[in-house]
């Protein structure tokens, strides 16, 4: 490890029921900084064993200090912890610059993030609320939001920060205890996440964090016994694992899988405020984004133009080492590279409208690859309809309102869309027609409020993350009924 490692806790140790100890086959994986390739660190290659103790420890959490505490208690400590973020967040970025190759400002934004899903659900920890049920005589009935018990956090690399805080923030506030598997390829920022917790006085065993390999720790989580939920956030053949693991224990999941999300763009759009709307979601996190637009729907008449406007934004965007902060990092890995890299290939008969740079000094041995802009695609060509997850987008043209509904909802996914029109009524036709979790109206992303719900439909996964609903999710309803006659 370079000496100018901003690593600042022992990363090859897993946290079970407060005690930091290496995994119990005494392995460890290697870590890489995929904007050059070199070894950051070793992480513990967590299994079963490690798993089984995590979960016991979160039961015991359960039926110890943390499952007494009250909701507004718990909601005091995620504030402080948010607090504890929030005053670290140039250590968490410098982090996940390293680890995940994010651009200094994007992971800035990440650990900013982090720390407002803390906050938000500190402060909604104690509002959570069941109801009385008045219509029936003789009897008083109302409903409790109870905690599910131990719950299962699978994260992947991509934003780890970020759904850290939206799957982990929102079980801790209903008073649920996890056990969380961050991704092999990136884990720093959730072992930094779990020391912050520890200085912010989150008590032993309410959360656990085991690194480890997808198919030994991973899946030693889904099919645990004693896991009352999981949240898997990942892609669709691995969310479709964990979910069958979960069906043998009859436990709920919650799925947040990938998307091909399209952006619908009409004549009668203000092109000057979609271009860099159009363009961004396309290319953040070097496109590595469950809610990349990875499609771009453009009425015929205005076609030309935006391929001509996109294609001048592409020619400017700069790709290089995430310490660079340029508008591109380097992808996770180079397996990742070797993916994306495939997906380029089977555009050889497309045209290309725009293409980035990758600045000449960028290591040979980081993932870079340059961000692309395929014009006139087909909507059923494999590029049109398969989550590539890096720096590439298609193009489409379409004729008509119908046109463009039958094309956005004509993949297997349903994550994001969004429509740029003037037209008052054409925005709610569509906004009920799209098939999509978020329905998007001339904007994207909303700046990635913490307060909106988040989910998918179709094999975008099911379930919701952020905001309130989310601690519907991570809490069961108890109904109960006194006669009184
Ligand atoms: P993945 O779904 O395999 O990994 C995500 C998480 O699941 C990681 O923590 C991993 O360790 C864990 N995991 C892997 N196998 C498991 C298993 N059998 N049981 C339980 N957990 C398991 O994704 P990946 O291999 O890192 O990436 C492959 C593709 O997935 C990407 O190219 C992209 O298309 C997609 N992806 C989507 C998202 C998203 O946010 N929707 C995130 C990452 C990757």
């Amino acid at each position: 490890m370079a000496d100018t490692s901003p690593l600042w806790f022992d990363p090859s140790l897993c946290l079970i029921g407060g005690a930091w100890r290496p995994a119990a086959g005494g392995t460890t994986i290697s870590l890489t900084n995929p904007s050059d390739g070199s070894e950051i660190c070793q992480i513990a290659r967590g299994g079963a064993a490690d798993i089984d103790a995590a979960v016991g420890a979160a039961q015991s959490a359960q039926d110890g200090a943390w499952g007494a505490m009250s909701a507004t208690e718990r909601g005091r400590i995620l504030s402080r912890l948010a607090q504890v973020i929030a005053d670290n967040v140039a250590t968490l970025a410098a982090l996940e610059v390293m680890d995940v190759g994010k651009p200094l400002t994007q992971a800035r934004a990440d650990a900013v993030a982090l720390a407002r899903y803390c906050e938000f659900y500190g402060g909604a920890a104690d509002k959570v609320m069941g109801e009385t049920i008045p219509y029936m005589n003789g009897y008083t009935v109302y409903t409790l939001r109870e905690p599910l018990g131990v719950t299962g956090h699978i994260v992947p690399w991509n934003y780890p920060m970020q759904i850290i805080g939206r799957s982990v923030g929102a079980a801790l506030a209903m008073g649920n205890s996890c056990v969380l598997k961050p991704a092999e390829e990136a884990c720093l920022t959730a072992l930094a996440f779990a020391h912050l917790a520890e200085e912010a006085g989150l008590p032993a065993g309410a959360l656990n964090v085991v690194p480890g390999l997808g198919a030994e720790a991973g899946a030693a989580l889904s099919g645990h016994a004693g896991v009352q939920h999981l949240s898997f956030t990942g892609s669709v053949a691995t969310g479709a694992l964990v979910q069958a693991a979960a069906a043998r224990n009859v436990v709920p999941v919650t799925l947040e899988l990938g998307g091909k999300s399209p952006q619908i763009v009409f004549a009668d759009a203000d092109l000057d405020a979609a271009l860099p709307f159009l363009v961004n979601a396309g290319i953040q996190n070097a496109g590595q984004t469950c809610s990349a637009a990875s499609r771009i729907l453009v009425e015929r008449p205005i076609y030309e133009q935006v391929k001509a406007r996109m294609g001048d934004a592409y020619a400017e965007l700069t790709v290089g080492p995430a310490a660079e902060d340029l508008r591109l990092g380097p992808l996770i890995s180079a397996r990742q590279k070797e993916i994306v890299t495939g997906f380029l290939a089977m555009g050889t008969d497309l045209t290309i409208a725009g293409q980035g740079q990758i600045v000449p000094h960028a290591p040979a041995s980081g993932a870079y690859v340059r961000p692309t802009l395929f014009a006139d695609v087909p909507p059923d060509h494999p590029l049109a309809q398969q989550e590539i997850f890096g720096p590439v987008q298609v193009l489409i043209p379409f004729d008509a309102e119908d046109d463009a509904i039958r094309i956005a909802n004509g993949t297997d996914y349903g994550l994001v869309a969004a429509v740029w029109t003037r037209d008052g009524a054409r925005q709610f036709r569509l906004a009920r027609r799209l098939k999509a979790g978020q329905v998007f109206l001339n904007t994207y992303g909303a700046g990635g409020g913490v307060e909106l719900p988040f989910g998918g439909v179709g094999k975008s996964g099911h379930g919701r993350e952020k905001g309130f609903e989310a601690l519907y999710g991570f809490s069961q309803l108890k109904t109960v009924a006194a006669q009184h006659g």
